[in-house]
């Protein structure tokens, strides 16, 4: 099979692109969602997992970085998971370090319980509440307009599929490539700049440029559902097309109105839909 740019040996099937116009159409796609977004000299905090997609990302966002004026730096959340959470560190640190970008890590412990105590205690969806409410309060606390994740097209198909197979709309329309950043609720948004980015697209990227990433699978699979979901995506949808197709039409479905009201939790002061937020609830230590 041929590039359908230059002719020579395409590497990737689907759209028939050789490693060089892979390349460019990867890039061509960050660049357009940033400018979509008019993201133009801010800070933005890459959360960065160690996995393929965030080590995509953070190679990805960086050759666009002086075009559009951004800082970056690297944060690593420290969830001590045993044996897990290390391994996931060494590739994030190796990222930031061959990108030569600022390397900031952050421990739940330092918050109060590791998951796998909290995990001891059998609550599920810890990881997330976790990660979500860390990377939130260090963008804020650290001055930060935004933060990128790694979040790619299969990872919002699954979020939808889910929430449609078990009539949750709050996760269907939670699906978003975007949301703003509001100071006044000490709430950092988000980008998601792999959004029309598909998993084999970012395995891809990595494998072009040489970029080592953690294969290690999370030994409480935190996602079991997302993955069973993805599996079964598999013979859903025929091309990338499909799939595009099917977030666009879920994205013109309109947020209804009675949006939960955020306020600031009594205890830390971050953004809470509840007195006390679910962070503080689940993990700091009574
Ligand atoms: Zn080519
Ligand atoms: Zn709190």
């Amino acid at each position: 099979m041929r590039c359908r740019i230059c002719g020579r040996e395409a590497v990737y099937k689907e759209l028939r692109f050789c490693p060089q116009h892979f390349q460019a159409f990867y890039l061509k796609k960050i660049r357009s969602y940033l400018a979509s977004l008019r993201i133009r000299n801010l800070k933005v905090l890459l959360a960065v997992s160690g996995g393929k997609d965030s080590v995509a990302l953070a190679h990805g966002l960086s050759q666009v970085k002086s075009e559009f004026g951004l800082k970056l730096a690297v944060l690593f959340i420290d969830l001590g998971i045993p044996g897990y959470s290390e391994e996931c560190r060494k590739y994030a640190r190796g990222i930031a370090e061959n990108l030569d970008l600022p390397f900031c890590l952050v421990r739940l412990s330092d918050y109060g319980k590791t998951i796998a105590e909290i995990r001891h205690e059998r609550i599920c969806g810890i990881c997330g509440t976790a990660k979500r409410y860390l990377m939130n309060r260090f963008a804020w606390e650290n001055g930060f307009d935004y933060i990128a994740t790694g979040h790619n097209l299969d990872d919002e198909l699954a979020f939808i599929l889910n929430g449609l197979l078990s009539q949750d709309l709050q996760m269907v329309l939670g699906a978003e490539k975007f949301s703003p950043t509001r100071k006044e609720k000490k709430l950092i948004g988000k980008l998601k700049p792999l959004y029309y980015l598909t998993e084999d697209e970012n395995r891809l990227y990595c494998e072009i440029n040489g970029l080592d990433y953690c294969r290690a699978k999370c030994p409480f699979s935190r996602s079991a559902r997302q993955l069973e979901i993805k599996e079964r995506m598999k013979s859903l949808f025929k091309s990338k097309q499909e799939k595009i197709n099917f977030v666009k039409t879920i994205r013109k479905i309109k947020k209804p109105q009675e949006e939960q009201q955020v306020r600031l939790c009594e205890k830390c002061g971050f953004p809470s839909f509840q007195p006390v937020c679910k962070f503080c609830s689940l993990i700091v230590e009574k």
